[in-house]
């Protein structure tokens, strides 16, 4: 598969875009700048004038003693805070004979429009929406890798569930996340050109770059946070995949590690009984009727008993909105309050671990390779074409 330099340049638009960005940016400080030393000046002149006429009126009441009168004190124009200085986009070295022609037909959730991009184009507004710029790039370049694979099953298979007319959506909770241009300017307001080249520098040196077992590219699943430990592909889906097993996840650091949510008892009983009619739970009788039943391997709930019926922990997690389904809970007087740990189903890999492991200086292979177990890699066009059995 050929790759065009037209291709290659509209990418890099992007990029001309973002230094454009920056000056504008620039130019608009210094323009508030400008109206901020008005306006304070403006306000000043405004609190002596009536002060004075304050004084004046005094006067002309011919109060006799002349008063004090307080001077109303003009707060100083507050000092702007030193911006730190802004980062310059860094460079982005591309193997071009990686990079490869393939379009994708995204349904853009928020618009409703049906948008053909290239693929390394979409990838860049996944990516952005997936991984905070902020983690280290061996953690984005894998999340690059990994979104790319799960795009490449999208082109192989069915597409998008919801629009049909469309190879993937952009809504999260039915393909993958994605951040148009104007959400990423918002996401990052201050240094929107080096983030932006951080993500594409990503998905650049990956260009074309999928992970293969027997050959075919893999589901590649990935979570925010695993809570310490991944889970079994079937724990939590139907699907048994030897590639997407449970591994220890010893490196994350997220807010995710240990949540707490409170129901009272009559909300917890209401929520259960509305959700699992046959569970007939009752407010007080709560200690006897809801207990875990057993866990898989990775401390995640694989079974609950509540009241009349038995569920699975990844059934409770949606009806509770729980974080993850690795929980433990307990009941008091008034309330029953659930401690979770990790984000997300759990399966593939955790994004938060995979920063960890890079901040420990693995690398992005290393790290797919080991929430990914036995994958290979290989190059779109190069090592495995995408429509191929
Ligand atoms: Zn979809």
């Amino acid at each position: 598969m050929a790759f065009s330099q037209r291709k290659i340049h509209e990418i890099f638009v992007h990029f001309i875009r973002a230094r454009d960005y920056t000056e504008t940016m620039k130019k608009k400080k210094k323009k508030q700048k400008g109206l901020r030393f008005l306006y304070a000046s403006m306000a000043v002149f405004v609190a002596m004038l009536v002060c004075v006429l304050v004084l004046l009126v005094l006067n002309a009441k011919g109060g006799k003693s002349v008063r004090t009168v307080e001077v109303p004190v003009t707060p100083e124009p507050t000092a702007t805070p030193t911006p730190r200085p802004t980062r310059s986009p860094i460079p982005v070295d591309v193997d071009y004979t990686a990079v490869h022609d393939t379009r994708v037909k995204v349904y853009i959730k928020e618009t409703g429009e049906l948008k053909e991009m290239y693929m390394e184009e979409y990838l860049i507004g996944v990516v952005a929406a997936e991984v905070p710029a902020a983690y280290r790039i061996e953690a984005i370049k894998a999340q690059a890798v990994a979104a790319r694979c799960y795009t490449v099953r999208k082109l192989r298979h069915d597409g998008c569930a919801t629009h049909p007319e469309a190879n993937i959506c952009t809504d999260s909770s039915c393909c993958q996340a994605y951040a148009t241009e104007e959400e990423r300017e918002a996401q990052w307001p201050e240094e929107y050109p080096y983030y932006f080249s951080v993500i594409c520098k990503a998905v650049m040196e990956t260009a074309g770059e999928c992970m293969l077992v027997g050959g075919r590219p893999i589901d590649a699943m990935y979570h925010a946070s695993s809570g310490g430990w991944t889970e079994d592909s079937e724990n939590v889906y139907k699907n048994k995949y030897n590639y997407l097993r449970s591994v220890e996840s010893p490196y994350e650091d997220d807010k995710y590690q240990n949540v707490t949510v409170t129901f009272t008892r009559r909300e917890f009983t209401e929520k259960i009984n509305a959700a699992y009619p046959d569970a007939k739970l009752t407010e007080k009788g709560l200690e006897n009727e809801v207990q875990i039943e057993s866990t898989f391997p990775s401390g995640r709930v694989e079974s609950m008993r509540l009241g009349g019926t038995k569920q699975p922990g990844t059934k409770i997690k949606k009806t509770l909105k729980l974080y993850s389904a690795l929980f433990t809970f307990e009941i008091t007087d008034d309330e029953v309050i659930f401690h979770t740990k990790g984000y997300g189903h759990g399966v593939g890999m955790s994004q938060s671990g995979a920063n960890g492991m890079a901040k420990q200086g693995a690398t992005y292979r290393q790290i797919l390779s080991h929430y990914y177990t036995g994958v290979k890699f290989g190059i779109i066009g190069r090592d495995f074409n995408i429509y191929d059995d």
